[in-house]
């Protein structure tokens, strides 16, 4: 009887060993496969966090990894010996879930050193910048999410109508000057609009694409995560989940029904104070407002070619369907990750001939996923590469490349019915530094 209970307590030590051991090397795989992601994540310059982001205490952290699990956005988060660590930080956009799933309160939200950064720019509580009379809303402070956009845009016009107010001033336009000039017509734009309506404040919106702001970029059925929020003359979205579709509904059902003044297809270029506030200087015109509301997201205006044809319709700067192009020849210009992703998933549609034209001779900063699938899709003869290469002119059927080569540049004219181009956006730190924004202090959280 003893021999049997010490024999059972030699094989069960040895199972505990065992799994102990087995546990260990699983950890260990787990660590090395986390370790690849954030070198990789390096490399591709996808490792700091742009914007608010978790704040992880390693001492308080338990490594169960439901942060890790929770996250909507995926591989921004992992587990690495125990403790969660950032690994694709630019891919977080703040939803927060990490923050209340994790069971021991390890994880805050919040800006970090990004806040000490030179692109973000110094705002006070009432969200105005260094220069009077100037607020700053939405994700230009440094601050994602739809929710905090549409706080920062009402916020902002209750500041200024509390100046109004303290001026003995009404908010209606005054010697052709509009009250306030919102630049940006993104949930932050829109959602000062709204208000300026709303307490009887009158207001211009300038906006250099079509209203809705980053949501329409989202792409085609995108689940977007929201919390709670009230919409001035709207009402509260209480659903947690909406399609991008349902958002965009939504803000054209706004814009139909509420008397937003909207100019679209303008874009900002200057703003220079004058005597009675600001003057707007756009693409399209100039406008004297007395205060600014600047809502222009962080993404920027997209960089152009500056090629002949370049203002032809079949050209644009995003894919958000590929569904929609099926039989095409097209043209994708641009060597990151965007135009990688919009090249294949253009080649995965029937009929399609796609043509990827980049200025170097490699593809450098790009996720090795792409640069797998890209491999892939040249052998199956799907995506047709050209490198050293940049479009010199655009026909309404066709595209000429100018393909440098040892011999000297050669022109390659290609069939041609689309063009998307992904040469990076021009962000819109300059405009503000040039108008006198400062940068970099703590800004409102
Ligand atoms: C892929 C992705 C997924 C996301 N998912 C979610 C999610 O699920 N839930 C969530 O809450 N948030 C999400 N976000 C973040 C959210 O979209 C943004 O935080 C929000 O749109 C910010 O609103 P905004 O009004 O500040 O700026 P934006 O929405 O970026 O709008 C800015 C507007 O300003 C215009 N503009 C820019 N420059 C100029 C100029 N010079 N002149 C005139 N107009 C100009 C732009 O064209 C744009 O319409 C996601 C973001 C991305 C990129």
């Amino acid at each position: 009887m003893t021999e049997t209970i010490a024999i059972f307590a030699a094989v069960l030590t040895l199972a505990l060993v065992a799994i102990g051991l087995l546990e260990r090397l699983r950890a260990r795989r787990t660590d090395d496969a986390v370790d690849r992601a954030i070198d990789e994540a390096e490399r591709i310059s996808a490792r700091q966090p742009l914007m608010q982001h978790p704040q992880i205490d390693p001492l308080q952290c338990v490594g169960c990894g439901a942060c890790v699990a929770a996250c909507p956005e995926g591989e921004v988060l992992a587990v690495r010996g125990g403790v969660a660590v950032i690994v694709n930080g630019a891919r977080c956009v703040g939803h927060g879930r990490c923050e209340t799933a994790c069971p021991v309160g390890a994880i805050r939200i919040g800006l970090g050193a990004v806040a000490q950064r030179d692109d973000i720019p110094t705002v006070t509580d009432e969200h105005e910048s260094t220069v009077p009379g100037l607020f700053l809303a939405g994700e230009l402070t440094g601050i994602a999410l739809i929710r905090n956009a549409v706080t920062h845009g009402v916020a902002c016009v209750d500041a200024i109508a509390r100046r109004l107010d303290a001026d003995g001033a009404s908010g209606g336009a005054r010697d052709g000057r509009a009250t306030i000039g919102i630049i940006g017509a993104g949930p932050a734009g829109l959602s000062a609009a709204l208000r300026a309506i709303e307490l009887g404040i009158d207001h211009i919106v300038i906006e250099q694409q079509q209203a809705g702001g980053t949501i329409r970029h989202y792409p085609r059925q995108k689940l977007v995560m929201t919390e709670p929020v009230a919409l001035p003359l709207v009402g509260r979205l209480r659903r947690r989940d909406y399609t991008k579709e349902e958002l965009i509904e939504l803000w054209e059902d706004t814009l139909s029904r509420q008397p937003i003044v909207l100019s679209a297809g303008e874009r900002l270029v200057e703003l220079v104070r004058d005597d009675g506030g600001f003057l707007v200087r756009t693409t399209g015109a100039e406008h004297r407002v007395r205060f600014v509301i600047l809502a222009l997201g962080r993404r920027g205006t997209p960089r152009k070619l500056g090629v002949p044809g370049e203002e032809q319709a079949k050209v644009a700067y995003r894919l958000t369907d590929a569904t929609r192009y099926a039989d095409c020849d097209v043209l994708v210009v641009g060597g990151g990750d965007s135009a990688i992703e919009a090249a294949l998933a253009l080649a995965a549609q029937p009929g399609n001939r796609v043509t990827l034209s980049y200025r170097k001779e490699a593809f450098f900063r790009i996720k090795a996923r792409n640069a797998d699938r890209l491999d892939e899709a040249v052998k199956r003869g799907r995506v047709d590469v050209r490198y050293r290469s940049v479009v010199d002119r655009i026909e309404p059927d066709t595209v000429t490349l100018r393909i440098s080569t040892p011999d000297g540049d050669a022109d390659l004219t290609i069939q041609n019915d689309f063009v998307f181009v992904f040469a990076g956006g021009i962000p819109p730190f300059d405009l503000l530094r040039k108008a006198g924004v400062a940068f970099g202090a703590q800004p409102v959280s």
